[in-house]
């Protein structure tokens, strides 16, 4: 049997079902939790989502985000349901720490069924039965994927199609990444086909900017962005009073890095954000650059090779600094 199959047969017999992604929840993760949510609520499951902690703001209007349990908020009630669980559903992420260091001890020791659909590169070995390709563009495409492996795609309708389209948009940069495929297309095509508004989630996404936003990445982008010399590397790195200047809320600075990365000429971005006591750092390249070593190596991350991301708990100065003194050991010879 194929692990789509074996995944498939292990939601058909289980009672309860949970399903699980990463800390900071970004468009996939919460695209393709509630997509499997949707689905196997229509498949008549007891299935509930468990989060590490809450979406941002501009995520809150996907169906069904109202019914994610989070380990921030209700870590009882999350215990309880890891615990409980006979199938525990992975999605989007590689490693039991990608939770976040309260919630994985709870995860390693559920003795569920583990299963794990996923695009990030070298996956641990903690689930039975695992979907992991590294050159998805997305989990929500491997979603997708795996109903058309198991013969299941009448079950998409409106609601699964929007959080799968979700997952879609956002780790694709709206379509444009080299991951995306024709295949990729086919799937925007169905999507729509079983009546899904693109446009109206394009909006939800990318037209929500709060003023304090606006003049927050306004202020980094002008004020804050360093270019080392000679070299196609810029960064922004933003304090904790900086963030409080401008209200920070959770997401201002999403996709800021990219707008680095924009920068004719550049070919590796970097922001650094001091945030809950430590440095959170988002690294993105393209080209012949790849940022996944550096980030493993000396930020305790990883990812994929042009988007990955790591922390720090030196101060924000020392932490730049440290960045400036090993970059030169990740600069590709042409
Ligand atoms: P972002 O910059 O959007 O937070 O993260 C980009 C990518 O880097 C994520 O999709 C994930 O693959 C990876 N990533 C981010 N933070 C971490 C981290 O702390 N550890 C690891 N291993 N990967 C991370
Ligand atoms: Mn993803």
């Amino acid at each position: 049997m194929t692990d789509a199959n074996a995944i498939y047969q292990s939601i058909q017999t289980a009672q309860r079902i949970v399903i699980v992604s990463h800390k900071s929840p970004d468009g996939d993760s919460i695209g393709s939790s509630l997509a499997f949510f949707h689905l196997l609520k229509k498949w008549g499951k007891n299935v509930t989502v468990v989060h590490p902690d809450p979406a941002a703001d501009y995520l809150q209007w996907v169906e069904g985000q109202d019914q994610i349990i989070t380990f921030e908020k209700n870590e009882n009630q999350a215990i309880q349901l890891l615990q409980e669980a006979d199938v525990i559903c992975c999605l989007d992420f590689n490693e039991p720490s990608r939770v976040g260091k309260d919630m994985q001890p709870y995860l390693e020791q559920a003795t569920a069924t583990k299963i794990m659909i996923d695009h990030h590169l070298f996956p641990s070995d903690f689930c039975q039965f695992r979907i992991s390709i590294s050159t998805a563009c997305s989990t929500a495409q491997l979603v997708y994927e795996w109903l058309e492996e198991i013969k299941q795609l009448d079950s998409l309708d409106a609601t699964i199609g929007t959080c799968i389209y979700l997952g879609l948009l956002t780790d694709t940069g709206s379509f444009r990444f080299p991951s995306v495929n024709a295949h990729t297309h086919h799937i925007l095509a169905h999507l729509l086909e079983v009546g899904v508004v693109h446009y109206e989630i394009h909006e939800r996404i990318y037209d929500t900017n709060t003023i304090d936003r606006i003049r927050l990445r306004g202020y980094a982008l002008s004020e804050k962005l360093v270019c080392l010399e000679g070299l196609p590397i810029a960064y922004i790195s933003l304090s904790a009073e900086e963030l409080e200047r401008f209200n920070y809320k959770k997401g201002d600075t999403e996709g800021l890095v990219n707008q680095v990365l924009g920068i004719q000429g550049i070919q590796m971005a970097v922001l650094f954000v001091e945030k809950d006591g430590v440095v959170k750092i988002s690294f993105r390249s393209k080209g012949i650059y790849t940022v996944n070593e550096l980030a493993a190596k000396y930020f305790e991350g990883g990812g994929h090779g042009y988007a990955s991301g790591g922390v720090s708990t030196a101060s924000l100065e020392q932490t730049t600094l440290k960045f400036v003194t090993i970059v030169n050991e990740f600069i590709p010879i042409a």
